[in-house]
């Protein structure tokens, strides 16, 4: 008998009393002897190899299992922060994908799911923020040379990716920064003076010493977005594998507002490894999705964007 184990989430209180704690990973448990497996039903493109050397539960600890969860009953603190351990350190080293570790129901815990994710915890410039006090400053200008590449897109569990190796670059501070590919998140992760958005749509680009920019358009509900339209007959309802959709072009420029303002910051990636020193510029006019198609992004993901983080004296600059 298998069961399988999704990433890591505390159990209620009534457990917790109990000392039992709920256990979600890309795991699969043997029950005799108490051995956890990386599980190869995974439903992800790309699967990972099985580890040789599985984690054998201390003596004494037991397995409960309901269909949906795994129990593991007197796992306490210490064997919990072990199990992290090993799931984190195999992550780190490749056994598994860390990929697959994190999720937008363990966001509490990114940081401890993995060594390469501790900034998430302990970062200090961490994205998203609440765009409400910033400092107002004539900015330089990113100048968009975006061009139409083939429409390549993925459900990867957690956005919608469309990938835009060639599609051009943005020109900042005379640096150019390639652009690589753009994803959804619902709702938005910035916020505008305490406002959220129900969309928000990252361009992740890249200049030449490696350093990453990204560029945020928030969306409101309002007109049907015909440039969008392009990529939204073709969502991926479940994870899947790169599809390149023949004849079909997407052009990351059409989907900037017009005449807008922008915020510019110093934040991180807004998911694990949380990486640091990310340029961020977050245009301040939104563009407009009808109803339907956001219906169409909430039926997938019902929420894929992380909480609001500590400003801790950065500046935002707005133009
Ligand atoms: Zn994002």
């Amino acid at each position: 008998m298998r069961y399988r184990v999704l990433g890591f989430e505390e159990s209620g209180v009534r457990s917790q009393e109990i000392g039992d704690y709920f256990i979600y990973s890309p795991y699969t448990l043997h029950p005799t002897p108490h051995t956890l497996h990386p599980t190869p039903h995974t439903p992800h493109p790309t699967p990972y190899t099985l580890h040789p050397t599985p984690y054998t539960l201390p003596p004494g600890k037991t397995f409960s299992a309901n269909p949906n969860y795994l129990m593991i009953a007197g796992f306490n603190t210490m064997y919990r922060r072990e199990l992290l351990q090993f799931i984190g350190s195999h992550a780190l080293f490749g056994a598994i994908n860390p990929e697959f570790t994190w999720n937008y129901q363990n966001i509490d815990h990114w940081g401890e799911l993995s060594r390469n994710y501790c900034l998430c915890t302990t970062g200090k410039q961490q994205t998203p923020i609440d765009l409400s006090i910033v400092t107002e400053k004539e900015l330089y200008q990113p100048t968009f040379n975006y061009r139409p590449v083939p429409l390549k897109i993925r459900h990867n569990g957690r956005t919608i990716l469309v990938q835009t190796e060639k599609g051009g670059n943005m020109s900042f501070h005379g640096e150019n920064w390639d652009l690589l590919q753009f994803h959804f998140h619902h709702p938005s992760e910035h916020q505008i003076k305490g406002q959220s958005f129900p969309l928000e749509i990252h361009l992740v680009h890249r200049n030449g010493k490696g350093n990453l920019a990204v560029v945020g358009i928030l969306a409101e509900i309002g007109a049907f977005n015909p440039y969008l339209q392009t990529i939204w007959a073709y969502l991926p309802q479940e994870p899947s594998p790169e599809m390149i959709i023949p004849d079909t072009w997407v052009n990351a420029g059409l989907l900037l507002p017009e005449n807008s303002g922008f915020y510019e910051y110093r934040g991180s990636l807004s998911t694990p490894p949380c990486s640091e020193d990310v340029l961020w510029l977050v245009w301040q006019n939104a563009i407009e999705i009808s109803p339907q198609q956001l219906q169409q992004l909430v039926a997938i993901f019902p929420s894929n964007a992380r909480n609001i983080q500590p400003l801790n004296g950065r500046s935002i600059l707005h133009s």
